[in-house]
């Protein structure tokens, strides 16, 4: 028997509606750097994400799903263009400005982006690509900066505020299938191409609707949400179109994302959450310990993306006062996968068991563990194996690009659809998952595994380690052993019989490096984390002896 509901599609054009007019009074805020923060209320947006569109359509000649790409800060403008690309039907793709040209290049190929809009201080950035980019048709630049590295460039270069201004605030919003594209992220492609995961209409609100419930930031407009992970790092998961449908205001850091200016935000706009990967931070730690400043509007930060060492969040907490929410997620997931929030009744003690897990998965996240000969492991938090997910915002394939089919690496998706994450973890009986690597970084010693993640942790504990990075190196009996890339807090030698002394504590003896480096810092990813690949390869050349 059929239901008797009815069946209305769940779109972006609805949160941009619902936004605009039901929390016509939240508002974004973008940092400016000079002191005058720039405020828009929600209906503002709106209005300009209409006029946005009509310029698109009109003046563009916007059709259909094109992708129109942005290359872009946090900022308000930014938010229209997420608004209005995919309400008006076209697809929005963000680009992750610290990829490197030949990637940004191949992935605005394979997107084939007809428009880009830019922020006037990335333009230095998108000026030597243009040449090469074939597919693009339209350049608008967005704020206020030098455009001369644009001339003579074989795209149409537009100025954003001239493009829409004029043009009427209200666009009929066409009525879309829910399952259409609406956004598409590469993730960095850390083994070969990046991977395109198109987002639709549908995923993206049952999405914000888990954003904002309480098993994950509740958000709602007595909120005030500070995004320091970028709107090009999945979607700033997830965060824009959330706060839109939640009514709960942005605060926007655009470029200023070093840690005085983001503590000075804080001080000044009063967020109440805010969320970004751990070196971020670690970063703002510091800072915040060598000045303290007023954080007590924070009721909550979330950390994800690479897992938070828990000495991170134990100093936020019993330093700053500030709570962090661990979540664990990826590209494919759009990206919320599982957040550490502990069940009710337990002691203080216990919930720090299940605040460190990467969190427990909502209804819509089903998980399985595949083990490694076959087969799928119990729920028991300690059979451990590679975590796959399935569900209505999970990737069931990748972008083939224009004309060509859904790609389905075997590698990424099982026979039977579920995405497999290349994470390896343990899930508790009633659902905590606990993460204890990535397939790729594990450490394969001897028929023995040695997690990476837990040896980083355990050292970030070390008062004198700032930083840690664990990695796997060949080995002629092991197969493989640890190598410890350690980032000192002052300039004294390094003792590393205290280290391994004090890991000796923590973990089995046979886990212990032999092998230990000192670096300046600890390579970092296009998105802030950890670039494992970087420092196998100056190992493999002799640089970490
Ligand atoms: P990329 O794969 O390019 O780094 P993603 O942001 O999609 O881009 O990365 C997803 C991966 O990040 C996950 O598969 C996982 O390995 C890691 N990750 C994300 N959140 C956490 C977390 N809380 N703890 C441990 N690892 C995490």
């Amino acid at each position: 028997m059929l239901s008797t509901m009815q069946d209305v599609p769940l779109t972006v054009s609805r949160i941009l509606r619902h936004g605009s007019t039901v929390h016509a009074g939240s508002h974004v805020t973008t940092w400016t750097g000079d002191g005058a923060p720039e405020r828009r209320g929600f209906d503002e947006i709106g209005a300009r994400a209409a006029q946005l569109a009509h310029a698109l359509r009109d003046e563009l000649g916007v059709v259909g799903d094109q992708r129109i790409a942005t290359l872009m800060w946090n900022n308000g403008v930014h938010m229209e263009a997420y608004l209005a690309i995919p309400a008006m039907g076209a697809v929005l793709h963000t680009l992750n400005l610290r990829l490197p040209a030949e990637q940004l290049t191949w992935i605005v190929g394979h997107a084939a982006d007809r428009v880009i809009i830019v922020d006037a201080t990335l333009v230095p950035l998108l000026a030597p690509l243009l040449p090469r980019l074939d597919s693009v048709e339209h350049v608008v630049v967005a704020g206020s900066g030098d455009r001369s590295p644009l001339a003579g460039a074989r795209a149409r270069v537009h100025d954003y505020e001239e493009l829409i201004a004029g043009r009427p605030t209200d666009f009929d919003w066409p009525e879309i299938d829910e399952r259409e594209a609406a956004a598409l992220c590469y993730t960095s492609g850390t083994t070969g191409d990046p991977k395109g995961a198109v987002y639709s209409h549908r995923s993206i609100y049952l999405h914000s609707m888990h954003v904002n419930s309480a098993e994950a930031f509740a958000l709602s407009p007595r909120e005030t949400a500070l995004p320091v992970v970028p709107m090009f790092h999945v979607n700033a998961w997830g965060l824009p179109h959330a706060a839109f449908m939640a009514g709960t205001s942005l605060i926007m850091p655009d470029r200023f994302l070093q840690p005085a200016p983001l503590a000075e935000m804080i001080e000044t706009l009063r967020p109440t959450m805010a969320a970004a990967v751990p070196t971020i931070w670690q970063g703002l730690l510091a800072e915040l310990d060598a000045k303290r400043r007023d954080t007590g509007s924070l009721r909550a930060v979330v950390i994800g993306g690479s897992a938070c060492p828990p000495a991170l969040m134990k100093a936020f907490e019993d330093r700053h006062a500030i709570r962090v929410i661990h979540a664990w997620g990826m590209t494919e997931t759009s990206p919320l996968g599982s957040v550490s929030h502990p069940p009710h009744g337990l002691s203080e003690e216990e919930e720090w068991t299940y605040r460190l897990s990467q969190g427990r998965f909502p209804a819509s996240v089903e998980a399985r563990l595949a083990g490694p000969g076959g087969g799928f492991l119990p729920w028991d938090g300690e059979s451990a194996g590679e975590l796959e997910v399935r569900g209505p915002w999970i990737a069931g394939a990748y972008y083939g690009g224009a004309g060509e089919g859904p790609l389905r690496p075997e590698d990424k998706f099982s026979e039977d659809g579920w995405l497999r994450t290349g994470d390896v973890g343990t899930i508790t009986p009633d659902g905590y998952l606990t993460l204890t690597d990535r397939a790729k970084d594990v450490i394969k010693s001897g028929g023995e595994w040695i997690s990476s993640v837990e040896l980083e942790n355990h050292l970030m504990g070390h008062p004198e380690i700032a930083e840690a990075a664990v990695v796997a190196v060949p080995d002629e009996k092991w197969g493989e052993r640890p190598l410890a890339a350690v980032v000192l807090r002052d300039g004294n030698a390094p003792d590393y019989a205290a280290f391994k002394a004090y890991l000796a504590e923590r973990i089995a003896r046979w886990q212990l490096p032999e092998r230990w480096a000192v670096i300046p810092a600890v390579p970092k990813t296009s998105v802030g984390k950890f670039d494992k690949k970087v420092l196998r390869r100056q190992y493999a050349q002799g640089e970490l002896d």
